[in-house]
């Protein structure tokens, strides 16, 4: 038995088979197939690594079904590092497994700069001369198999390019380091520019180091370990050039991947902005007011993989006259889940559909996300539906009640 077999082993030997993450999986919960569950995966990966079951379709796709949401490693009293396990699990056998072309498309968006300049020039091309209209018309983005893909694009807006570096102008509280993701400079600009403008006006310098790349979540829970090493290191050279107290992150699905890099001295720095802020003496009740119907919706990453959901609410709360609600503890994954929507379009606009309907049984004007892949995932499903609802970060509102 090859040592990485031995390792899975002694993961999925830590499993008791109580059953208790079961309610809380949105896969389980919608196919009720103990295959679709966390027990029934652990056990399909424990009978793989023992020699015991070969490699099928139809293990290849129970696996790849998973949403990684970590539900049921939050709710597991054996503490399984279940999420680790099928990362590991998907490397091992990633050569077997098939990428599909929006999911190859958008790894390479992610990883590569340079493509990340064409894609912004062909956005705005694409949107402002009609061609999005005449292409969606013509159903081209489904003939191409890249309709998932397409839905998911917002609307272009013309931005300023980013600089390095953003001096505070008040009173200096330390410098920070920001970390803007391969989507965030493309997809949420206006994240970006609340988080330079918040945490200035808060009292911090901050740094956007150039060679910061992709947090390398799309390429480890493809099972392609490799590149998210490579993009790991990047990362980790690029941020400790400066001598930064955090490294804030305006994205929870990134974030979660950077708290599981292997150098401490970059892990611990690691923290998503609302949790950063909640941890300042900054005094939100000072803010504007704010008018609208806030709900607020806790990613997965959040919720179940950093555990800072709470901070988002407190910091929130304080600000004058808003109100604000949160989503259900018990709601599920949005579906989004990374590149999820693209591989498994049904399951995923099921679970995006329980989150709206939950959602929208309270009046809604802004559905608060702090994650880039959920934003932009059910702001296509309020456009879907016609609803005039704004997607936005914390941040964004934070930023817009500044005086
Ligand atoms: S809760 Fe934990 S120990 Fe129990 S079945 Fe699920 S993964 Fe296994
Ligand atoms: S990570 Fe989410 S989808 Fe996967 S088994 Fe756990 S609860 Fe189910």
């Amino acid at each position: 038995m090859t040592d990485i077999k031995k390792q899975l082993l002694s993961v999925a030997d830590s499993c008791v088979k109580c059953g208790i993450c079961a309610p809380h999986c949105p896969t389980y919960t919608h196919t009720q197939n103990e295959n679709e569950s966390p027990r029934g995966r652990i056990a399909l990966i424990q009978a793989w690594a023992g020699g015991n079951l070969p490699i099928s379709d139809n293990l290849l796709n129970h696996i790849d079904s998973c949403l990684l949401c970590r539900a049921c490693e939050k709710a597991c009293p054996a503490v399984v590092p279940y999420g680790k396990l099928i990362d590991d699990f998907r490397a091992e056998i990633h050569d077997e497994m098939p990428t599909k072309n929006s999911v190859k498309m958008i790894k390479s968006i992610s990883e590569n700069k340079r493509i990340q300049g064409f894609i912004k020039s062909g956005l705005r091309f694409y949107q402002t001369n009609h061609l999005q209209k005449t292409a969606r018309f013509l159903h081209l983005p489904k003939l191409l198999g890249l309709n998932e893909l397409e839905r998911l694009v917002p609307n272009f807006k013309e931005k300023e390019p980013l600089k390095n570096y953003y001096a505070t102008k008040n009173e200096v509280k330390g410098d920070v380091g920001l970390f803007v993701g391969c989507m965030g400079e493309l997809f949420d600009f206006e994240t970006v520019n609340a988080a330079i403008h918040v945490l200035t006006h808060v009292g911090f310098n901050v740094h956007l180091p150039e060679n910061q790349t992709c947090c390398g979540a799309l390429a480890l829970h493809d099972g392609d370990k490799n590149s998210a090493i490579k993009l790991a290191i990047q990362n980790e050279l690029a941020f400790s050039a400066e001598n930064l107290q955090a490294i804030v992150t305006i994205a929870s699905g990134c974030g979660v991947t950077l708290r599981e890099y292997s150098a401490k001295n970059f892990t611990t720095k690691v923290l998503d902005i609302s949790h950063f802020l909640s941890q300042t003496d900054f005094d939100f009740s000072t803010l504007k007011p704010f008018s609208g119907n806030v709900r607020l919706h806790s990613p997965c990453s959040l919720k179940n993989g950093l555990k800072t959901d709470k901070s988002v609410l407190k910091v929130l709360q304080q600000i004058p006259e808003i109100q604000i609600s949160a989503l259900p503890e018990t709601q599920q994954c949005c579906g989004a889940a990374g590149s999820y929507s693209l591989r498994h379009e049904e399951m995923a606009k099921t679970l995006l559909n329980e989150l709206l309907t939950t959602a929208l049984e309270k009046p809604t004007d802004y559905l608060v996300s702090s994650n880039i892949g959920c934003a932009l995932h059910i702001a296509a499903g309020l456009r879907e539906r016609s609803e005039n609802v704004e997607v936005i970060h914390p941040i964004v509102l934070i930023s817009r009640c500044l005086k």
